[in-house]
């Protein structure tokens, strides 16, 4: 169930989040690859080489980076900390460990750097935590945005893919955004001044 009263509270912490976001990519970015240059053969057949370009990887040895959600005042979000991701994508950058490196596990980022270009910092965000409030913090996998971004790795995987797979992606994150913009706002209305 999505709480008005966590939808605020999730509005309240953006700047925080989007500060711990910038940061990790300055300091990630020296590390970075574009995409273009990981060598794969099947993702330039999908995606363009623009998108290609300005999408890139980090590598990372450990769990990839996770925002300090409960110290940010997000109790509700914190046990996410802890769980074990092969791999996270905050706006262009991906994030994945190093042991789980494959184009099928790029893919699914890719969808999600699409996902971040459609919406924009802030309504990324808020979108992907009212789905996590939808699905149940721990089952972060059938929150919206991951579903989309599951069934098609599927997909990739079994090489049944729709021709045009960002169009795909723009259409099903504006009607992911549909969905969570009325609570947003109507959030936003119950508590004028924030
Ligand atoms: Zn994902």
């Amino acid at each position: 169930m999505i709480q008005l009263d966590l939808i605020r509270k999730f509005r309240l912490t953006l700047p925080a989040l989007r500060e711990w976001i910038n940061n990790l990519l300055e300091r990630h970015k020296e590390q970075a690859v574009p995409v273009i240059k990981l060598g794969y053969a099947r993702l330039p057949q999908i995606f363009s080489k623009d998108l290609l370009e300005r999408s890139q990887l980090v590598v990372v040895t450990a769990k990839p980076p996770f925002p300090p959600v409960g110290s940010m005042g997000l109790s509700e979000f914190a046990a996410m900390e802890n769980m074990s991701m092969d791999g996270i994508t905050y706006k262009n950058t991906f994030f994945i460990n190093h042991l789980r490196q494959t184009e099928s596990l790029c893919f699914h980022e890719l969808v999600h750097v699409i996902q971040w270009e459609r919406l924009g910092v802030d309504n990324f965000l808020l979108s992907y935590g009212a789905g996590l409030m939808q699905s149940g913090y721990l089952d972060y996998r059938n929150s919206p945005l991951e579903d989309m971004a599951y069934s098609l790795q599927t997909r990739f995987d079994r090489r049944s893919l729709h021709t045009d797979v960002v169009g795909f992606v723009q259409q099903g994150t504006d009607a992911i955004w549909g969905g969570v913009a009325p609570l947003i706002f109507e959030a936003r209305r119950d508590n004028k001044g924030t």
